[in-house]
């Protein structure tokens, strides 16, 4: 598989530490707030990317954590905390906070088919490894204490722009407008690991450490529960491409520093999803929600759709526009499939090229478009119903858009007649093949009656007998 890597800035050929094994850590949510649907965007893609690699024969530990503490609402350190912030708002304690919206963030991730990962840790369960982690990078000097706070020291490394392909002076600390400086940091750049100090009103949750009374910073928390449970090599981190810098800088140079060695070869970012005030988020306010889509009578799986037919390394423009066309589009999907029939065996030959070419879409830096072309390619193709099913459904072992469940829940629901049921029909249709081949026309004939009764009608192509309800 190629994917584009953000270390390096190229399209590189994926090859895992240890063959047939595959290591992913993303980075969770930040549970003060909903998430909306530009972070469910980063989800979606991150699961196909899960998925896919599934589906190529690897064996996949996919770790994630749950920021619960620690996050700022500036990237400088001088923030306050986001879950403070939130509890605040809704006049809750932050544990409270934290578990409403961690539940949320599940129940929406599984509306959009979005698998949960192998492991999910919160960081506040994680306290002493963070504590332990952030010991060894003051014992090998890479971290120093300074009023209050203790600090990755970033000159103590040879490269810590590590993503070259991103502007060196537009990330400085400070050079931005979303951050200003703090006058305890030996270098711009460097980095919270333990905070007991904050300019504004402290944590609600603390822990005891050798540094005083405190909590992690957000970076910590995403090395230490990788290397808790995915090792001390990683093959692929994701996150949207915000958490290039800093965070994903910041992690590289603690855990290597830590570890002694390269970390993680691979860092797959995906684009943001954009509304007509720029990037959706949190902080801004006035984002739109998986919930607020379903109230708005959007299946969850539409936007899934959505966000596949567009690159995940392009930014992605939402409208209600642009969607209301996709929704059009999966309708019509679905009605196709509703109407293959589920009689016969697949041909697995046959069908081996156009896995080929679903996979050969993947194969190249996870074009989701591409594939679901392929999948278009198969409505289209000289295959049998059988056939095509059975394809769709594999594709969709990847896509998870549920498509061939949507087509059959379709057809139930249309179904006139309450009582009939799929089972029945295909007996029927069954048994009429068989008089047919008998050449026993008196009862193929009843039998198509008995069915039209029912109001199903019957349409006997080349490939078999397939059915449809009566418009
Ligand atoms: P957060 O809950 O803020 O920690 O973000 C969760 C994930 O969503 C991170 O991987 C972010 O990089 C990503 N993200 C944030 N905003 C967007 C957006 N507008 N589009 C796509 N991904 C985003
Ligand atoms: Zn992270």
């Amino acid at each position: 598989m190629i994917l584009y890597n953000t270390l390096g800035g190229e399209k590189q050929e994926f090859v895992p530490h240890e063959a047939g094994k595959v290591k992913m850590y993303t980075c969770g949510p930040t549970v003060y707030h909903y998430a909306h649907i530009g972070n469910l965007r980063t989800y979606i893609m991150e699961d196909v990317l899960e998925k896919y690699l599934r589906y190529d024969g690897y064996d996949v530990l996919r770790v994630m954590n749950i920021t619960d503490v620690g996050h700022l609402s500036s990237d400088a350190d001088t923030g306050e905390d986001k879950m403070l912030a939130g509890a605040k708002r809704e006049h809750k304690s932050v544990m409270d906070i934290a578990k409403f919206y961690t539940d949320a963030f599940f129940s929406d991730a599984d509306k959009l088919n979005i698998k949960k990962p192998d492991v999910i840790e919160p960081a506040t369960a994680c306290i002493p490894e963070f504590i332990a982690m952030v010991q060894t990078l003051m014992d090998k000097g890479y971290a120093y204490f300074a009023g209050g706070n203790v600090y990755f020291d970033t000159a103590k490394l040879d490269n810590y722009f590590v993503f070259g392909n991103m502007n060196e002076e537009e990330l400085q600390v400070g050079v931005r407008e979303d951050v200003s400086e703090d006058s305890n940091k030996r270098n711009k750049n460097d980095f919270v690991l333990w905070f007991t100090q904050s300019k504004f009103e402290d944590q609600a949750l603390k822990w005891e450490s050798p540094w005083g009374l405190g909590y992690p910073g957000w970076h910590i928390e995403c090395s230490a529960i990788s290397i808790k449970h995915a090792g001390e090599y990683l093959d692929i981190h994701c996150g949207g491409v915000d958490n290039a810098f800093p965070h994903h800088t910041n992690e590289i140079a603690q855990s290597e520093a830590f570890l002694g060695h390269k970390w993680c070869p691979y860092w797959f970012h995906v684009l943001h999803l954009l509304d007509k005030r720029g990037k959706m988020s949190k902080s801004k306010g006035g984002f739109l929600t998986v919930s607020l889509l379903e109230e708005k009578g959007y299946d969850p799986l539409a936007y899934r759709f959505f966000c596949l037919q567009s690159h995940y390394r392009k930014p992605l423009v939402f409208t209600f526009e642009n969607l209301d066309n996709t929704v059009q589009a999966y309708n019509k999907l679905i009605a196709r499939i509703g109407k293959l029939s589920r009689d016969g065996e697949p041909d697995l030959a046959a069908a081996k090229p156009y896995q080929d070419s679903f996979k050969a879409a993947l194969d190249n830096d996870l074009n989701t478009s591409l594939a679901i072309t392929a999948l278009y390619d198969v409505l289209k193709a000289e295959l049998s119903d059988a056939t095509k099913r059975y394809l769709i459904a594999d594709f969709d072992r990847v896509l998870s858009l549920g498509l061939i469940e949507a087509a059959d829940a379709k057809n139930a629901e249309a179904a006139p007649d309450a009582d009939v049921d799929v089972a029945k029909i295909e007996a029927l249709i069954a048994k009429r093949t068989q008089a047919r081949a008998d050449k026993d026309w008196a009862t193929a004939d009843a039998i198509r009656d008995e069915l039209k009764a029912m109001h199903i009608v019957l349409k006997d192509g080349k490939d078999g007998v397939s059915w449809e309800i009566e418009a």
